[in-house]
């Protein structure tokens, strides 16, 4: 049961397009969510199975004439998809407006990419002001507005609150898949566990629930084993790839945790079900998020919240996964390794969509390796 549950979510995380296409032709409608923090349980009330886009490995053949070639690796996999077709057959995208690179997006998009169209909506940066909630809500109603314009599809207060209580029951299985996770990493090496985060963006919330539950289950029943006595967290927006994943695995590094957005990060904090109203409880979801590079923080607290991780986990070594040219991100970075390497050893790989020479990511890793024997 175990390795079945586990197959499936393996072989949606390496083919989401695959996985996109089985749901159009069972009929159901697919639309696209470009990271990060959009409502999700929006679309999924709105009746589609909203499909996150991550972009991807790929070679940048259309995307250079829209957007920069300094823009993360992301955005320009994202818009390189968008202008080839590959997200042809979606019935819309929405689109966070958080950072440089996503208004870029969002405009290649407008200009160049008719099919399928881009809903961008704003989420407020300064969000100590009492204000913030209500603007932020303000948003998605406006986005809900757009979506029942562009389909017909309208957003119920009663859709919602089922929704919101579906991501709340996926958030809890992805919790506790996490740390069962870390005990078992005989089964779940780096790999697999980044395939169970992933795969969750390709997937409806309750049929992913049910398969994440099958392997926390099967873990729970058998004794707890550490495979390697090296056991990292990781912290970034995305961890990369399965390659780099197995790269890890490969140096004997056991990965027991994640500070990352794309994996379990998103899980941390349930969505409030007892506000009357369920935008409001979405719109103080994005409020009360700490510790991101995308959300201002008068004082940055991400550095403490992985500290805390690797401590609670056991864990020796962290490793921050840079997305190549992530402004956010990189101008977080010097002060938050300067506080993570004041406690623990830190590495930093590049994340980079659009290159697949994996040879220096090897070499860094291999001599973090050797730094943490010596
Ligand atoms: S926050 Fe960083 S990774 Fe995310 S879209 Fe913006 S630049 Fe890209």
């Amino acid at each position: 049961m175990l390795n079945d549950a586990l197959q499936k979510l393996e072989e949606t995380a390496r083919s989401p397009k695959r996985a996109m296409e089985a749901y159009r032709q069972a009929g159901r409608p697919v639309a696209g969510c470009i990271p990060e923090y959009t409502p999700e349980v929006m679309v999924h009330a709105a009746g589609f199975i909203p499909f996150g886009l991550w972009g991807g490995e790929t070679t940048i053949m259309l995307a250079d004439s829209y957007i920069p070639t300094f823009a993360c690796s992301l955005v320009r996999s994202c818009a390189e998809y968008g202008l080839n077709g590959t997200y042809r057959g979606l019935s819309f995208i929405i689109a966070p407006i958080l950072c440089d690179a996503l208004k870029g997006c969002v405009q290649t998009f407008r200009v160049a990419v008719k099919d399928p169209p881009v809903l961008p909506f704003s989420l407020p940066q300064n969000r100590t002001l009492p204000s913030a909630a209500a603007f932020t809500a303000q948003e998605y109603r406006a986005l809900g507005e757009k979506i029942q314009k562009l389909t017909g599809a309208g957003i119920s207060g009663q859709a919602m609150r089922r929704s919101i209580r579906i991501y709340n029951e996926h958030s809890r299985a992805m919790r506790d898949f996490d740390r069962a996770a870390a005990e078992h990493t005989d089964v779940i090496g780096a790999r697999a566990r980044q395939a169970v985060f992933k795969s969750a963006w390709f997937m409806e919330k309750e049929e992913h629930t049910g398969l994440v539950r099958q392997i926390t289950r099967a873990l729970e029943e058998r004794p707890a084993c550490r495979k390697n006595p090296a056991r990292v967290v990781l912290t970034g927006v995305s961890a990369g790839s399965a390659a780099l994943m197995e790269l890890l695995e490969e140096e004997g590094f056991d990965v027991v945790g994640d500070h990352v957005y794309q994996d379990s990060w998103t899980y941390l904090h349930p969505i409030r079900e007892d506000l009357e109203d369920p935008v409001m409880a979405l719109a103080e979801h994005w409020i009360q998020v700490g510790g991101s590079c995308v959300a201002h923080e008068r004082r940055r607290s991400r550095s403490a919240a992985v500290l805390k991780l690797a401590k609670e986990r056991e864990a020796g070594a962290v490793v921050l996964c840079l997305m190549k040219f992530c402004d956010p991100e990189e101008y977080e970075a010097p002060l938050m390794l300067a506080e993570l390497k004041k406690s623990c050893p830190t590495l930093t790989l590049d994340i980079d969509q659009n290159s697949d020479n994996l040879e220096q990511l090897r070499t860094k890793i291999q001599t973090f390796r050797d730094v943490l024997d010596s």
